[in-house]
């Protein structure tokens, strides 16, 4: 893409109205439109790495066996009402709305009562079972406080998995699956190792929940993690009883600020149940089918990825979620080279953001190239013309070397 062409500018001055470093950067670069507070809209930068980490989860689920749906926004209250949450206090953050009719309905918040319903005409018997349907798809939750950007939402995008089995035993087995899938989904996205499974609060469902807190001074959880057993205990449930149970000594334990960027839930038969989601197995006997979820905020990834791995001059995006591989800067002198190595590296299908604007400074593409944070940067000038080629550098690293043009080419076909 030709950054004379992107219509999106970035900006020198922080928008006075936001205090997190994601909306700060991802506005200043260009990524996001602040609607109000925590609801965004994606721009073109924004949505090409949103989508990247959606299919980097897509692939992770569909590797553990997820298929994927796309449920509808507007809920029928009927559904609810049998679940008894239509109307629980505990569900505050409801959005609802009317028909024009006067019926109510609900705007999606979650998805466990229509994906039971719904899995009632396809699972009927043990041969119908396991099933594990995902998607990915926006939840509005009224948040009573938006300040973090990406990370708290009142519109947001969800990865939410639902897995329907027969035995506690099958459940345990897919959830223990599904957390593994989950670390690969944060390594991918470059925050693995700063992203640690997380004993939570289970209830209403079950003592514990698995959560996946990445750690931040921007988080709003806090944790208590081991380092050694890559393990934490979330503040909400940290207590003497629960340190043996887990078999965690205090001594080993660290406070620190985290972000959850995903969690996963032991559902039980609470759903099934409700909805009359039922399976006849091998001797004609019915039961309740059992339900785990599975979530990861896609939205708040992003914004996580930004808080934590930015620095003073801007975002640092990791190879496989960049929106760009490659960002070009032509500078006076090296148009022309600039030109062909763009026309090359695109038939060659690398992803490039070419800096061919005119009238810019090369002190300005320079920082510009730094808020965007494309992990490679590759300048054309009279200057690395006469040095024997383009100047290469990586965004999270201060080494510049000048290589060869044809060797540079060739390093971005392997
Ligand atoms: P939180 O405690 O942060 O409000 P939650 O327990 O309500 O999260 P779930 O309902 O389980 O979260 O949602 C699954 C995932 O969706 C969470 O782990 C989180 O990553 C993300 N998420 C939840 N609420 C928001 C939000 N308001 N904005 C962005 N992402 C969110
Ligand atoms: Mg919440």
């Amino acid at each position: 893409m030709r950054q004379s062409e992107l219509f999106t500018k970035t900006r020198r001055e922080a928008p006075k109205d936001e205090v997190a470093k994601n909306a700060i950067l991802l506005t200043r670069g260009g990524f996001i439109h602040k609607e109000m507070a925590g609801v965004y809209s994606m721009l073109p930068m924004g949505l090409r790495v949103l989508n990247k980490i959606a299919d980097i989860i897509r692939e992770e689920m569909n590797a553990i066996g997820g298929q994927e749906v796309f449920l509808t926004t507007l809920q029928d209250p009927e559904i609810w009402k049998k679940s008894e949450r239509w109307s629980d206090e505990a569900m505050d953050i409801w959005f609802k709305t009317e028909l024009a009719t006067g019926t109510e309905v609900g705007i999606a918040n979650t998805h466990e009562e229509p994906l039971a319903n719904l899995m009632r005409q396809h699972i009927s018997s043990y041969k119908d079972l396991p099933r594990f349907t995902y998607q990915i798809q926006t939840k509005f939750r009224n948040e009573l406080r938006a300040k973090s950007g990406l990370m708290r939402g009142r519109e947001f995008l969800m990865k939410d998995l639902y897995s329907f089995v027969q035995s506690e035993k099958e459940l345990e087995e897919f959830h223990e699956k599904c957390a593994d899938a989950y670390m690969k989904v944060f390594e991918r996205c470059g925050i693995g190792d700063k992203t640690f499974r997380t004993f939570a609060d289970g209830e209403p469902f079950t003592k514990f929940s698995d959560e996946f807190q990445t750690l931040s001074d921007a988080g709003e959880d806090i944790i208590y993690l081991d380092r050694k057993k890559e393990l934490a205990v979330n503040k909400e449930v940290y207590t003497d009883e629960v340190l043996a149970e887990l078999n965690l000594k205090k001594d080993d334990l660290e406070e620190v600020k985290a972000i959850e960027v995903g969690n996963i839930f032991k559902l039980g038969t609470r759903f099934s149940e409700a909805e009359g989601l039922e399976y006849l197995d091998e001797d004609g006997k019915s039961h309740p089918v059992i339900m785990g979820s599975y979530g990861i905020g896609v939205s708040r990834l992003m914004g996580a990825i930004v808080e934590v791995l930015a620095d003073e001059n801007g975002i640092v995006w990791p190879a496989e979620i960049a929106p760009f591989s490659v960002h070009l800067l032509a500078l006076p002198g090296g148009e022309k080279e600039a030109d062909k190595l763009y026309e090359k590296l695109l038939a060659q299908n690398v992803e490039v953001l070419y800096d061919n604007r005119q009238d810019i400074s090369a002190g300005q593409k320079f920082s510009e190239a730094d808020l965007i944070g494309i992990p490679q940067r590759v300048v054309v000038s009279e200057r690395s013309l006469e040095g024997g080629g383009v100047e290469v550098k990586a965004r999270d690293s201060d080494d510049e070397k000048v290589i060869d043009i044809d060797a540079f080419l060739n390093k971005m076909t392997n």
